[in-house]
């Protein structure tokens, strides 16, 4: 990959021991110019996709329960009617697993598809951009104005534009708050003033956060903080779609008359209008080859094929292709790898799938003491002792009953008829199993604790331990 607009790297050298640079580049500030087209269209509409959701989720409720809320204190977190706890970080783990494999497959099959269309950053940055755009206008009259007189017109259109800034990056600050904080209720704290430090600080935070980097950060996020920027290549082959110009077709570049037709001309089909560079948002030459800055969103697809229908050339002079494609070697968009990707995926996703529909909302752990192998009662039983915690996941109190069935004759002594745990809570249960000896098949006999709500039948658990004993007689 070129690295053109690299930060500057030292340049002395023993025979030019005067020369003094500067170690980094100052930026230079970038003004995009507004574009249109299929892959703006898309953008655009991942763009509202996911700012809807961002924004809209915390406000749905069914039943009088946020549909996502990670309420800490309580240590609950309700996705889609569902409840976890932190017990249940195993299913996040595998969402972990599952989106970053979904980054690798996407990335080895169509480039930085995630950068150009999903990543916060990007999805963000284009609306703090469009906002400018309303109000400093297009790119011409935003450069005009930056280098034009500090005058009362200047400071009144830049106030407007940080005072709406400020508003949408507290607004999506708030917004982060309210997957926390119940949101109705947040939104009451707000109105009323009656905020708590903690949610005070976070709202600011974030919104602090969203305002720098989308507003001014940009591209130095994408550049220098991003580290998928700097791997992402790893995961690139020469059948992997990226955005390219197409130097055999474009080159040598230059202007020229529209009238003239496209065999009237030496040149190539690239008519060298810059308009490839106006509109990337991190500012590079697309025409310089693939670099490590490029995004992958596709604005300079749209724009160059606006350029090429004007002139009435064909369209796709920077297109999405792969390095085979371009090299006139036949692309294999099913590769070892993508289907080693699809694989894991589908199992990780099957696995995920299967365990939420199958979750029970109960969580037990036996816990044998250790500080005997086992007891023999005055009237000659086999004794041993156990501890059960008894987890209740659900949204409700529950009243559990509790058997146990894997040896003839076996007695549960110590457990009332039922055991009642609140909502989240967690119940030690202590209790004795006892049983004659001559039922002892072995000294160490597999048993099952039945563990079954009677407030809600369809949550049972069955748990194995282990029962000793002297063994047959
Ligand atoms: S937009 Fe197309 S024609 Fe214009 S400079 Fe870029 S590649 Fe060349
Ligand atoms: S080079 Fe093209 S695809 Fe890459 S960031 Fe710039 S405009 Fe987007």
């Amino acid at each position: 990959m070129s690295e053109s607009s690299a930060p500057t790297k030292p340049q002395t050298s023993p025979s030019s021991p005067d020369i003094e640079q500067d170690l980094y580049k100052k930026r230079e500030k970038i003004y995009p110019r507004e574009v249109h087209g299929v892959f703006a269209w898309l953008r655009n509409i991942a763009m509202a996709t996911l700012l809807g959701l961002f924004y809209g989720l915390p406000w749905i409720s069914i039943n009088g329960q946020q549909i996502v809320l990670f309420d800490l204190p309580a240590r609950k977190f309700h996705v889609f009617g569902m409840t976890f706890w932190p017990q249940d970080f195993f299913f996040l783990a595998v969402l972990l697993i599952i989106a970053a494999l979904s980054l690798f497959f996407f990335t080895a099959l169509a480039g930085r598809l995630w950068c150009g269309y999903a990543c916060p950053q990007t999805v963000w940055t284009e609306v703090y951009m469009l906002m400018e755009r309303w109000i400093e206008g297009t790119r011409k009259e935003r450069m005009k104005l930056d280098k034009g007189p500090k005058d009362t017109r200047r400071l009144r259109i830049k106030i407007t534009k940080h005072a709406v800034w400020i508003a949408f990056s507290l607004w999506t600050g708030f917004t982060f708050v309210g997957y926390f904080t119940p949101i109705t209720e947040l939104w009451t704290s707000v109105l009323t003033w009656q905020l708590g430090p903690w949610e005070t600080f976070w709202i600011f935070f974030y919104g602090f956060a969203t305002y720098g980097n989308a507003g001014f950060m940009r591209e130095q996020v994408c550049i220098y903080m991003c580290p998928y920027a700097r791997f992402q290549s790893a995961m690139f082959d020469k059948n992997t779609l990226i955005i390219s110009y197409d130097e055999d077709r474009g080159e040598p570049r230059g202007p020229r008359k529209r009238s003239l037709e496209r065999d009237e001309t030496s040149l190539g089909d690239c008519i060298d209008c810059t308009l490839c560079v106006q509109v990337c948002p991190v500012g590079i030459d697309i025409r310089d080859g693939l670099q490590y800055q490029c995004i992958g969103c596709a604005a300079c697809i749209d724009v160059c094929d606006e350029v090429m229908e004007k002139m009435g050339y064909p369209k796709g002079l920077v297109r999405y292709t792969t390095e085979n494609a371009l090299a006139g070697q036949q692309t294999r968009i099913l590769r070892p790898r993508v289907w080693v990707y699809t694989t894991l995926l589908l199992v990780l996703v099957a696995g995920l799938v299967y365990g939420l529909l199958t979750r029970v909302p109960l969580e037990v752990d036996i816990i044998r003491d250790r500080n005997a192998l086992y007891n023999e009662t005055d009237a000659g039983l086999v004794e041993n002792v156990y501890h059960l915690k008894v987890i209740n996941k659900a949204d409700q109190p529950q009243s559990y009953q509790i058997s146990v069935s894997g040896i003839e004759g076996l007695k549960l002594i110590g457990v009332d008829e039922s055991v009642a745990v609140d909502s989240g809570a967690i119940k030690d249960v202590p209790l004795r199993l006892r049983v004659d000896p001559v039922n002892l098949e072995s000294a160490s006999s597999r048993i099952t604790f039945h563990i079954e709500s009677q407030t809600n039948p369809e949550i049972r658990l069955d748990e194995t331990a282990r029962f000793l004993g002297p063994g047959r007689r």
